[in-house]
């Protein structure tokens, strides 16, 4: 250990407490984060969108949700393989598309506009009953997933983030699996190398890693003593991630579903700018114990990364709508089939009912409609295939045996 981290430290570990040590100038905080110093409920304080009216995450209500009918989402180049940097920020996980063509969505929820992937992020929790922003019912799930995209027509996120319609956010909870989710793995594995890459930064043995230096976040533990901003403690780490992954692997089982949660809200995290046409999905995608522990073994400047959420805020009146998929074709078909044997039998009751009602006098006409209904030579052995097949090799013993 350096000698100044000894002395910056120490009265940490020994629980003295130094008034304004975070913020000795008395000067706006702008490092945020999930302890209780710089969590979800200080950030109003020191960002003031995150006190505004339609703020996210929020919780989704199975029972107050309005149904709606939309065409479906337009997804493009999300089958395409593409290479990206999978980014310890601090804050969380994060990978950012770097080269090839950028996946893009429209339709659905989104209307006309066309908006371009940006980056993808993980929140997590230290154990699997939390770790969602977003929740149903009030149950949180042990991850979320959240896909960012720009809308084209502001031609950039940064000019998009201040525009009531400039981002679009497609979220997908995790559920717990006993079998490890395959398509995760390529991202679990260089989830475990910035792991090992964090780690070895944390210990100052690591500065051939990929770093970079983000902002004034936690600079008093060291800046003081050192005026050295290559020492900060929330350095980021980064990984290249292959040009085989693709983003439809990080969708449910079945790709994306038809059906899902959509209203107008904000980023989950500081400056919590409320430009997001939130979409969440409540198809779950599946992670394992083990796969989850990978997550929860990154930390920043020594600090675990887990519980990197927000919890759910507000509604303010607001409308969270729930598009509904058509039915498809099969499903059409069964329903049509299931009206059609539940009319036949009603047909066939309302008859025998009018034959008792009326007897002798209409049973003459009655009963024509019954045989309209079940021809004389049905045989509802027919129906069933294999009590045709077990008939046919009957014959067929009766014949040659
Ligand atoms: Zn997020």
């Amino acid at each position: 250990m350096r000698p100044y981290s000894l002395l910056i430290f120490l009265p940490f570990a020994a629980g003295v407490h130094i008034p304004n040590v975070e913020n000795p100038d008395h000067k706006p905080r702008t490092s945020w984060g999930y302890t209780a110093a710089d969590g979800p409920a200080t950030w109003p304080t020191n960002f003031a969108t995150c006190g505004g009216s339609s703020q996210s995450p929020i919780d989704l209500s199975t029972t107050t949700r309005v149904a709606s009918n939309l065409a479906e989402f337009t997804l493009t180049n999300y089958d395409t393989p593409m290479a990206g940097t999978l980014e310890n920020n601090g804050h969380g996980i994060k990978f950012s598309f770097s080269s090839g063509t950028a996946p893009t969505v429209t339709g659905g929820r989104l209307g006309k506009d066309v908006y371009e992937f940006a980056q993808f992020h993980w929140h997590w929790g230290s154990v699997s009953t939390q770790g969602s922003e977003h929740t149903i019912d009030g149950k949180e799930y042990p991850a979320e997933i959240h896909f960012v995209h720009f809308n084209k027509k502001y031609g950039d996120i940064s000019t998009a983030v201040s525009k009531s319609d400039g981002l679009a956010v497609l979220g997908f909870f995790y559920e717990v699996s006993s079998l490890d989710n395959g398509n995760l793995d390529p991202f679990i594995q260089q989830v475990d190398s910035l792991v090992t890459k964090r780690r070895s930064l944390d210990e100052g043995r690591g500065f051939n890693v990929t770093e970079e230096y983000e902002g004034e976040d936690r600079s008093f533990k060291r800046g003081k003593s050192t005026k050295s901003k290559k020492s900060s403690s929330r350095a980021s780490t980064s990984v290249a991630v292959s040009g085989t992954i693709h983003l439809s692997s990080l969708f449910p089982v079945g790709g994306l579903p038809g059906n899902y949660y959509y209203y107008s809200g904000s980023l989950t995290t500081p400056t919590c700018d409320e430009s997001v046409q939130w979409t969440v999905f409540d198809k779950m995608v599946t992670i394992s114990e083990n796969q989850l522990i990978t997550l929860r073994k990154l930390t920043s400047g020594g600090v675990t990364l887990n519980d990197n959420y927000r919890p759910p805020q507000p509604l303010n009146g607001r409308t969270v709508n729930y598009r509904v998929a058509p039915a498809t074709n099969a499903e059409l078909g069964a329903t049509m089939l299931g009206t059609l044997i539940v009319g036949t039998v009603a047909g066939a009751l309302a008859v025998m009912a009018m034959q008792g009602a009326f007897g002798a006098v209409l049973s003459a006409n009655a009963r024509k409609f019954t045989d309209l209904i079940f021809p004389a030579n049905f045989n509802p052995e027919l129906l069933n295939e294999n009590a045709v097949l077990r008939r046919y090799s009957n014959k067929y013993r009766q014949n040659h045996y």
